[in-house]
């Protein structure tokens, strides 16, 4: 069975085609940017709504198969944005019933797991899950998703997001940080909060914007900001595998393609004897359509169909309700 994923979670549509065997017959991704402010929700929706239709197009197309091949439809039921969720949800409910195809709604933080399971050979890894939104350590266990650790506030990407906006970067900022980051010579030190399995970037971000605003600079501030921040992130994630005799990492999500992030964890998994896996198309890291059309195979191999009345988008949906 070929399944057609949609992700629209937030900056990113896609749409993914995957087989039963787990290959990746497309995965389109088209997010939306800004040379300068952020992620408007009303902007994004807008912008999904505009390139869904040729989004499918060009996934079908680069698959090499019409829409009367698909024989399932997934989409990102939630956690996300409720303006993008409902731009995706609708086009699948669309193209669930103009082909009498069977639905399925995939947890999105789920589908970063499973993808990353898939194209890695990681068994049953802990997951260091760190997106724009969501920022969790998961690991499964007594046959469901259990959340280990978390941020308390905002994802670590939001915070790069954020503090990209404040130093006038576009969006997204993630990636111009790092390059900032490779610069910078001088340690600044920043708060370091882990509470926990928990940790907090909120006060962070502050005191990054407090000492920008005083002078100190963009290079040093986002080198100093990678190796604190991720350091926390590493933290947690070391000591949720230690507590539950687990040896292997999986990275997911689009703050796993940092270069430096991945560095750390490696070094951690390495210290330790464990095994650090990443898959290594970064398409697969980032929102993409791929990850939700093989969750919503293994969704519907569970639990079958959704019907169209249940179809209704979760915005705080979370990975330990599924
Ligand atoms: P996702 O929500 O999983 O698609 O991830 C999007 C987030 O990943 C955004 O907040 C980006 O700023 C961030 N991101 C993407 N590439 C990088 C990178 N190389 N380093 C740090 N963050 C990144
Ligand atoms: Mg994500």
């Amino acid at each position: 069975m070929i399944c057609l994923g949609i992700e629209s979670t937030a900056h990113t549509f896609g749409v993914g085609i995957v087989d039963a065997n787990g290959t990746i017959l497309s995965n389109v991704i088209r997010p939306f940017t800004t040379k300068k402010g952020g992620i408007i929700p009303g902007r994004a929706a807008d912008h999904h709504a505009e390139i869904c239709d040729l989004a499918l197009g060009e996934a079908l197309v680069a698959a090499k198969i019409k829409m009367k091949d698909v024989g399932l439809v997934a989409f990102s039921q939630g956690p996300g944005i409720g303006q993008c969720l409902q731009v995706g949800a609708f086009a699948a409910r669309t193209l669930s019933l103009a082909n009498k195809l069977p639905l399925v709604g995939v947890n999105h933080c789920i589908a970063h797991l499973e993808i990353g399971k898939l194209l890695t050979g990681a068994n049953d890894p802990v997951l260091l899950y760190v997106s724009g939104t969501n920022t969790q350590v998961i690991a499964s266990g007594e046959g469901r998703y259990r959340i280990i650790g978390e941020t308390l506030d905002i994802g670590v990407g939001n915070f790069l997001d954020s503090f990209a906006r404040h130093i006038g970067l576009g969006f997204p900022g993630g990636p111009r940080i790092e390059e900032l980051a490779v610069k910078g010579t001088k340690y600044i030190d920043l708060p370091y909060v882990v509470k926990g399995m928990d940790i907090s970037l909120g006060g962070i971000l502050t005191n990054l914007k407090q000492k920008f605003d005083s002078g100190l600079g963009k290079e040093d501030l986002c080198f100093s900001l990678q190796e604190t921040v991720f350091a926390m992130l590493i933290e947690v994630s070391e000591r949720a595998m230690a507590h539950l005799g687990n040896d292997e990492l999986l990275l997911g999500g689009g703050v796993a393609c940092n270069s430096r992030l991945q560095e750390m964890a490696r070094v951690m998994c390495l210290d330790r004897g464990a095994k650090l896996f990443v898959p290594a198309d970064r398409k697969v890291l980032v929102d993409n359509g791929a990850m939700i059309a093989w969750a919503g195979l293994l969704a519907f191999k569970r639990g079958g169909a959704l019907n169209i009345s249940d179809s209704f988008i979760k915005p705080y949906w979370r990975t330990d309700q599924f």
